[in-house]
């Protein structure tokens, strides 16, 4: 069986679905590995890398033998007309308000698979791409957000005098958020965070930064089973709002990272918030991209509201896409992985497995995923 690994349409994608690593494991797995020529450029990944791999190069006009196409965004109405009916294709989907790529999927035929609905359970951790991108993500904010910045971060204590240490808060302390704590910290920066899951409180601790919240009654209760944060209600954001305000007009950088599944993000930093910050200070909103945590953040720019700059940038997992993609494509091919049976080599789709179930956007022609308009148990 043959798996294609797509060069990417998308001018703003860097990314690709394919390592080194990853075609050398497809191999091991007994599939060919065809990988579209230039695929990898932007990754840092050279079409010589892929064949000394195992892959053979070839053009997109390949995908049309593949049993299995690899890629990083959704596939397009063109490249799904280049595909054959019954591949599988494994991809970050964006499924949401997304119905009738969905169904342009199920018509082709295709047994498309939204990487991102991975259950966040033991079992599929190394099949996160949630988790493998927003860690990414976070270490990059704080690069954007230093980049920005015309000091340093760290205290400097030089015979020409100190310049003194940053301070930098995030909030929300998930996956991402975690991460730009820790990058902030070996940069040296005094760092503090916010969230509403009180989970969160050890974590942010045990990275060395202060943790700042309103721990009330609604704090305690604000995780859900699945380990997501809840809306929190208008009267617990007024409280919330209190604090941040006394807090962020004291920082130099903030770095925004709160989601809540299924919802816009919660709006944290409000224009008043921006206008308490010194000048020249940075805020850098990771969650523009579904609604924003910033207002008068704009996705896909750096604006300067005030004198405070805000960074918008979109799609920051692959402003660091090198790294990205090397996890990314170690998901995709764990993933894979589960879908082969051990006798024969083959692909052998369970649609009752739970991970498959859980991720699997259409099969057989039709939607099967619940939660999009495929038939509810
Ligand atoms: P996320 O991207 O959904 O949200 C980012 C953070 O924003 C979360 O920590 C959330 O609590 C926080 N947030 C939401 N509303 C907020 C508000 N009003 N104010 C401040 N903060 C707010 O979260 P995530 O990074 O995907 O992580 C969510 C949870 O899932 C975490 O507990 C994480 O440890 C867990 N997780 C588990 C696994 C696994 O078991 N396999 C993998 C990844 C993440």
């Amino acid at each position: 069986e043959i798996v294609f690994i797509a060069r990417e349409t998308d001018a703003d994608e860097g990314r690709v679905a394919g390592s080194v690593e990853s075609v050398k494991k497809l191999k091991s797995l007994g599939f060919d590995v065809v990988v579209e020529a230039g695929a990898g450029l932007r990754s840092r990944i050279l079409d010589a890398d892929y064949e000394k791999a195992g892959a053979r190069i070839g053009t997109a006009a390949d995908a049309k033998g593949a049993d299995v196409v690899l890629k990083v965004r959704r596939p397009t109405g063109e490249e799904i007309a280049g595909y054959k009916s019954g591949a599988v294709v494994i991809a970050i989907m964006d499924p949401y308000g997304n119905d009738e790529a969905i169904a342009a999927m199920a018509a082709a035929g295709l047994t498309a698979f939204a990487m991102e609905l991975m259950p966040r359970i033991t079992r599929a951790q190394s099949m996160d791409v949630l988790s493998s991108q927003a860690n990414l993500a976070g270490y990059q904010a704080v690069i954007d957000a230093a980049y920005e910045y015309d000091r340093a971060l760290p205290m400097m204590m030089t015979a020409a005098g100190t310049v003194p240490a940053a301070k930098v808060f995030v909030m929300g302390a998930g996956v991402a958020g975690l991460q730009a704590i820790a990058t902030a910290r070996r940069l040296g920066a005094v760092v503090s965070a916010t969230d509403v899951r009180p989970a969160a409180k050890e974590q942010v601790a045990s990275l060395g930064a202060k943790f700042i919240a309103v721990e009330d009654e609604e704090f305690k209760a604000a995780e859900t089973a699945g380990g997501y944060a809840k809306e929190m209600s208008k009267d617990y954001q007024a409280k919330q709002a209190a604090l941040v305000a006394e807090h962020i007009a004291k920082q130099d950088i903030v770095i925004t990272t709160a989601l809540i599944p299924g919802r816009p993000a919660p709006r944290l930093v409000t224009r008043a918030m921006l206008d308490s910050m010194k000048p020249g200070s940075v805020v850098v909103d990771l969650a523009v991209e579904r609604g924003g945590n910033v207002e008068g953040a704009e996705a896909g720019k750096v604006t300067e509201v005030g004198g405070i700059k805000v960074i918008g940038h979109l799609n920051v997992p692959g402003r660091i896409a090198a790294s990205a993609s090397l996890l990314y494509a170690k998901n995709l091919v764990t993933f894979l992985e589960t879908m082969v049976s051990k006798e024969t080599k083959a692909l052998a789709l369970n649609m009752e497995d739970e991970l498959v179930k859980a991720t699997a956007l259409t099969h057989g022609g039709t939607i099967v995923h619940p939660a999009f308009g495929g038939a509810k148990e």
